[in-house]
């Protein structure tokens, strides 16, 4: 399988309310030649890449020097969906990604509004030669060899249940739509740790009792399967395989993120890491 790269074509800026500092946000995404994510704040240059990663609870950030970029996974997660692999993101105000419509819907829609146009180059390719599994503590991942990209992630959900969604390389209206959650009665609780200050109805799914809120049955389901697609993305390349992640969060995707990086079990094809490291 083999990707070119991809970038936009042209410059589109969003602003908005960070879901977790309730700030608001106004970042660039500009179009690049240059292979790789790239992240700008106050001239400092923060590549969208695993050894970037400052935090893992409640949301993926990004950082260098004590500057951050929090919340980055949801607009990771369009860029991944789009085959976008070149990119700059200057944040212009705040510290954090827009959450928008609370999932990646906003940002699909409105790169392909803009168009997508294919550069030269040739994307960076993880394939997963080997069955592994990580089981950090009741949540675990399993990954094995597939021809093509097949990710599912199950769950279960208060109120809700057990849910399941799967990306099959296609992009669905119920991923790209599926927005954060919380528990409600968690609400009260994820202000007290400054987590969800920007949360509202239109971003966030509540997970009540009669589940009224649900646009779709696996919606929290498709969130974290988009979380998990936005936290691959910051590989820097594209994963040809199966991935099965049972009640995984950021912290266990950062670790996926890890494994693949270091193991045999995964083939690197066109890596670029040194671009990565100069930061
Ligand atoms: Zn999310």
């Amino acid at each position: 399988m083999e990707w070119r790269g991809k970038t936009i074509k042209d410059t589109i800026a969003f602003e908005g309310v960070g879901i977790h500092t309730g700030e608001i946000a106004k970042i660039k995404v500009h179009p690049s030649d240059k292979k790789g994510i790239f992240f700008y704040k106050n001239g400092l240059k923060i590549p969208a890449h695993h050894k970037f990663v400052v935090n893992t609870l409640a949301s993926t950030d990004l950082g260098l020097n004590g500057v951050s970029i929090r919340t980055v996974e949801h607009l990771m997660a369009a860029f991944y969906l789009l085959g976008i692999d070149s990119a700059v993101v200057e944040v212009e105000k705040g510290s954090e990604i827009p959450i928008a419509d609370g999932g990646s819907k906003t940002f699909v829609e409105a790169f392909k509004e803009v168009g997508l146009v294919e550069l030269p180059h040739r994307q960076t390719i993880f394939t997963i030669k080997e069955y592994f599994r990580i089981q950090p503590n009741g949540n675990y991942v399993e990954v094995e060899p597939y021809e093509g990209e097949l990710f599912t992630f199950e769950g279960i959900f208060p109120k809700v249940g057990r849910r399941s969604a799967t990306y099959r390389g296609e992009i669905e209206e119920a991923l790209i739509g599926a927005r954060t959650f919380c528990d409600v009665e968690d609400v009260v609780h994820l202000w007290l740790c400054s987590f969800g200050l920007g949360g509202y109805a239109v971003n966030t799914l509540p997970l009540t009792e009669n589940l009224e809120f649900l646009v779709y049955s696996s919606e929290p389901a498709y969130h974290k399967l988009l979380d998990l697609i936005g936290d691959l993305a910051l590989l820097g390349g594209r994963v040809v395989g199966k991935i099965y992640s049972f009640k995984g969060n950021h912290r266990l995707n950062h670790q996926l993120r890890d494994y693949i990086l270091k193991s045999e079990k995964v083939k690197k094809l066109n890596l670029q890491l040194k671009e990565f490291s100069q930061a």
